[in-house]
């Protein structure tokens, strides 16, 4: 394989600029040309690409978001779509594709492979959503980034006496409010795979409450309902002072922590070796700190599990 392509797409995250460095830096030490293509998969269907050099990714591994850009392409998902990108796959002589994203991403990778476009999967969002890999890049910077928040949260939360329901991203993983949980001594904690035991959450604050205690954190992932909705059921339920705090897209920018970073350079470089060897249809992976890859379609059906440990821990942590 001479020439190679890289793209992000779907949700960005921070150190998928990382990745695009690796992929960069790793293909050009082993002589392979490689080519940037901009807003995800409606910048290949259009051709938007570009020849990357050394200096193309320099002074970006500290950078969040993606230099590339990332775009949702509903066009991509028909045959005409995909037909497109497969012209200009042609046209730009690429002959292998690198795909750093969210599993939708890799559907289309998927798609690609089958047409005889090998991808390799790079797994980039902080929901840390998909099977195969212990962390996904961007996943560690959006928990500091809550851990953050929550301090200074509990701080006011402390002054005032009062309760704190903070909602953070994951529509379908709960991974964001459980770790963020956990780092912040949150007294409940509310995931997606895990029913709603609302009955359990007001007696522990009322419980809290009788004990003195001067404030109480909530954490609510997105996927679980709205924090508001929340935050009044509380209110009513406890009758204490409760506020709600929707955390939103600060979750998705900054600088890179340096576990992304390094996570995103080893994942990056690795999809690089395995088109080298001929790959196609895989995703890169971190299991136990070995790099890992999976195919591709084993991804896409099955579903990240949680850790329940996790869960119960945090119960008897926070009783
Ligand atoms: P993420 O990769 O973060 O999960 P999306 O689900 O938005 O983000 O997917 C990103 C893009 O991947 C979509 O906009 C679309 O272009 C492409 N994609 C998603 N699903 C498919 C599919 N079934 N077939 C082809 N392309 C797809």
């Amino acid at each position: 394989m001479k020439k190679i392509g890289v793209l992000t797409s779907g949700g960005d995250a921070p150190g998928m600029n990382a990745a695009v460095r690796a992929v960069v830096r790793k293909s050009i030490f082993h002589d392979m040309e490689v080519f940037g293509i901009y807003n995800g998969y409606q910048g290949l269907m259009e051709g938007n690409i570009k020849k990357m050099e050394l200096g193309s990714v320099g002074d970006i591994i500290q950078r969040g978001g993606t230099i590339l850009y990332s775009a949702r392409s509903e066009e991509f998902k028909t045959e005409e779509g995909q037909q497109a990108a497969i012209k200009q796959l042609k046209k730009f002589g690429i002959e292998g594709l690198i795909v750093i994203g969210g599993d939708g991403s890799f559907r289309g990778a998927e798609k690609l492979t089958k047409k005889g476009y090998p991808c390799i999967g790079v797994p980039g969002t902080i929901d840390n959503d998909i099977p195969g890999t212990d962390f996904t890049i961007g996943f560690d910077t959006a928990l500091n980034t809550i851990i953050d928040a929550i301090d200074k949260i509990r701080d006011t939360a402390t002054s005032h006496e009062r309760t704190y329901v903070v909602e953070v991203m994951g529509r379908n993983a709960g991974d964001l409010a459980l770790w963020a949980g956990l780092a912040d001594g949150a007294e409940s904690i509310l995931i997606p795979e895990k029913p709603d035991d609302f009955k359990s959450v007001v007696d522990k604050l009322v419980r809290g409450q009788e004990r003195g205690k001067k404030h109480s954190i909530i954490i609510l992932a997105e996927g679980v309902g709205s924090g508001f909705d929340y935050g009044h059921r509380i209110e009513e339920a406890t009758k204490m002072e409760t506020r709600v705090t929707i955390l939103g897209h600060i979750q998705r920018g900054g600088s890179p922590t340096g576990f992304d970073r390094v996570l995103a350079s080893r994942l990056g470089a690795k999809a690089v070796d395995l088109l080298l060897e001929g790959k196609a249809g895989r995703v890169v992976g971190i299991q136990k700190n070995e790099l890992v890859d999976h195919d591709i379609v084993e991804i896409l059906t099955h579903s990240h599990e949680i850790n329940m440990d996790m869960y119960r821990l945090s119960n008897e942590l926070s009783i």
